[in-house]
C-alpha cells in the first residue's frame, strides 16, 4: 500500500498544497540576512522541490531529509540538473531519529510534514537541532474559523486529531519555546490548482497501471479528500508558521 501511494506522488511536483510564491514569502519573513552562509534542515522533504526554491533563494547548505528513498532520489536528480547538487545533501531517516548534532542548524523548515510526528512532538524535538535563537519554518493543517460543519470536523479529527484552529497553534508553538514572527494561510490556488489537480490528472493512469484494489481505495480517499476540500475550503487550511527559538 505504502509503495502505491510513492507512486502516486512521487511523480507530482509536490507532495502537499504549495506554491513557491508561498515558499518564498515564509523564508523573506524570517529577519536575517539571507546571503549569509548558513545551514538549513528540510525535514520531511518529498520530492523536494521547495528545498530546490530555497537553495535558489540563498547561499545555503540544505541537509533534506525524508523516510523514503524514492523521493530523495527524485530531489537529488533535480539538484544535480540545476547543478546545486554540492548544496543540496539527503538523508534516509525517520523525523524522530535525526543523526545530527545538537544546536546544528540555523533554520528547520518543514512543509506539510510535521504531522507525522504530531505538532508538538515535532516542535520540541526539532527545537533539539536549532542553534539558539535562530528559526524554524513549518505548515500545519488549521482550522482558519472558530467553528465548523460536523461533517469536516469529524472528517478531519479521524485524519489528524491535533488539528486546531490557528490562535491554538500559535499558543502550542509558544509554549513549547518558540517565539512567532509571522504567520499566513495556503490560498486556495495552493490547493487547488498546484497539488489537487495535478493529482487528479494522474489518476487514471496510476490505476491503468495498478489495476488493484489497493489502488483503487487510495483514489477513491483521495477524491473524498479531495471533494471535502472543495466543500468546506472556508474553513481550513495549511497555517505556514515562522517562529523563532528563545
Ligand atoms: N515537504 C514536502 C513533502 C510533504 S509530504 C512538500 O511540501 O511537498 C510529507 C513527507 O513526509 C513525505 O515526503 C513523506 O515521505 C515524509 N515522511 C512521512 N513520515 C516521515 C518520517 N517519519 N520521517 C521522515 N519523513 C517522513
Amino acid at each position: 500500500m505504502f509503495q502505491l501511494i510513492i507512486e502516486l506522488h512521487k511523480n507530482n511536483h509536490r507532495q502537499g498544497p504549495w506554491s513557491k510564491e508561498s515558499t518564498t514569502k515564509a523564508f523573506d519573513s524570517i529577519p536575517i540576512n539571507k546571503w549569509q552562509n548558513l545551514k538549513i534542515a528540510d525535514i520531511g522533504c518529498g520530492t523536494g522541490s521547495q528545498t530546490i526554491d530555497l537553495a535558489q533563494h540563498t547561499n545555503y547548505e540544505i541537509i533534506a531529509v525524508d523516510l523514503f528513498d524514492e523521493f530523495l532520489s527524485e530531489l537529488r536528480k533535480n539538484a544535480k540538473d540545476l547543478g546545486l547538487e554540492s548544496r543540496i545533501k539527503t538523508v534516509k531517516t525517520s523525523m524522530d531519529d535525526l543523526p545530527f548534532e545538537k544546536e546544528y542548524f540555523d533554520i528547520v523548515w518543514s512543509e506539510w510534514a510535521i504531522y507525522n510526528m504530531g505538532f508538538e512532538k515535532g516542535l520540541q524535538y526539532r527545537k533539539n537541532f536549532l542553534k539558539p535563537k535562530w528559526y524554524i519554518a513549518l505548515s500545519e493543517i488549521s482550522w482558519i474559523t472558530e467553528t465548523r460543519p460536523k461533517e469536516i470536523q469529524e472528517y478531519r479529527n479521524v485524519e489528524y486529531p491535533e488539528i486546531d484552529t490557528i490562535q491554538n497553534k500559535i499558543k502550542t508553538l509558544e509554549a513549547n519555546g518558540y517565539k512567532l514572527i509571522s504567520h499566513f494561510v495556503l490560498p486556495y490556488s495552493d490547493w487547488l490548482e498546484n497539488y489537487y489537480e495535478a493529482l487528479e490528472n494522474r489518476f487514471e493512469k496510476f490505476l491503468e497501471k495498478n489495476a488493484s484494489y489497493g489502488a483503487e481505495k487510495i483514489v477513491e480517499a483521495e477524491r473524498q479528500e479531495i471533494n471535502l476540500y472543495k466543500k468546506y475550503k472556508e474553513y481550513y487550511s495549511y497555517g505556514f508558521y515562522i517562529a523563532q527559538k528563545i
